[in-house]
């Protein structure tokens, strides 16, 4: 335990992430559908099939996951030996079990494991986005509630922008997944030139196999979206260089 809260503790320092979620589920309806609704809900979301894959991607050293959903029952590793190996390697990540099975028994090998929750299949949505909410709530101190640079708010918990206009009155921007990720990411950058490699590696999904352009176009369209609120000049092209979110009065 103590082990665990030191690396809770370390981890706090990377609070500044993505939220991104390895889902693990071998069944592709299911897979597919989750993925979808968690992107909607502005998570980057790498899906994969196989428990040893799994284990490969949890090893990624760049990548710090936000939270994992592990099936139960999956070719290559189990979902119980992932979360055993994730304890055993002192990782606090936030592990949420899905299964079909529901016996007393079970859930305790479960949260033996070291799993924070588990879901029993079938469920439904609104019930896995509510306890997704419920674990990152858990740990706080790995996800703040709200996000501020300059004029700019980022709310984790409505998951929407909003910038203070001259006269001080707070507009929400509608804004894209994608747009807010970008925006989290050049806000925790302030005033910090980001490259074009580190925008794709954070903010797109290992699979995702997105076109060469995606990040200026993407970026474009977020320049777009800021200029309909009065913020244009915020976001600078930094030739040959990558991107920079000019916020005067905000140290790196
Ligand atoms: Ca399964």
């Amino acid at each position: 335990m103590e082990a665990r809260e030191l690396c809770r503790q370390e981890d706090s320092f990377k609070r500044f992430n993505v939220m991104r979620i390895l889902l693990v589920e071998d069944e592709p309806d299911l897979g597919a559908a989750i993925q979808k609704v968690l992107t909607r809900e502005k998570y980057v979301v790498d899906w994969v099939t196989d428990g040893t894959e799994a284990w490969n991607y949890l090893d990624i050293p760049k990548i710090h996951y936000t939270l994992a959903i592990l099936d139960w029952m999956l070719p290559g590793l189990s979902g119980i030996a992932l979360c055993q190996r994730l304890r055993a390697k002192n990782s606090a990540l936030p592990v949420l079990m899905l299964t079909a099975r529901d016996s007393m028994e079970d859930k305790v090998i479960g949260l033996d494991a070291g799993a924070d929750d588990y879901l029993v299949k079938p469920f439904g949505m609104e019930e896995l986005k509510a306890r997704l909410r419920a674990l990152q709530r858990r740990s706080p101190q790995l996800h703040p509630l709200q996000l501020k640079a300059g004029n700019l708010v980022l709310d984790y918990g409505t998951a929407t922008v909003s910038v203070q206009d001259r006269q001080g009155k707070e507009q929400t921007i509608p804004v894209t997944a994608k747009e807010f990720q970008l925006l989290e990411y050049f806000m925790q950058h302030p005033n910090q030139i980001l490259s074009r490699d580190q925008l794709m590696n954070r903010i797109w999904g290992v699979q995702d196999d997105p076109i060469s352009n995606v990040v200026p176009a993407q970026i474009r369209l977020l320049r777009r979206r800021l200029a309909e609120f009065g913020c244009e000049d915020l976001l600078e092209t930094v030739y040959g260089l990558g991107y920079r979110l000019n916020l005067p009065h905000v140290s790196k």
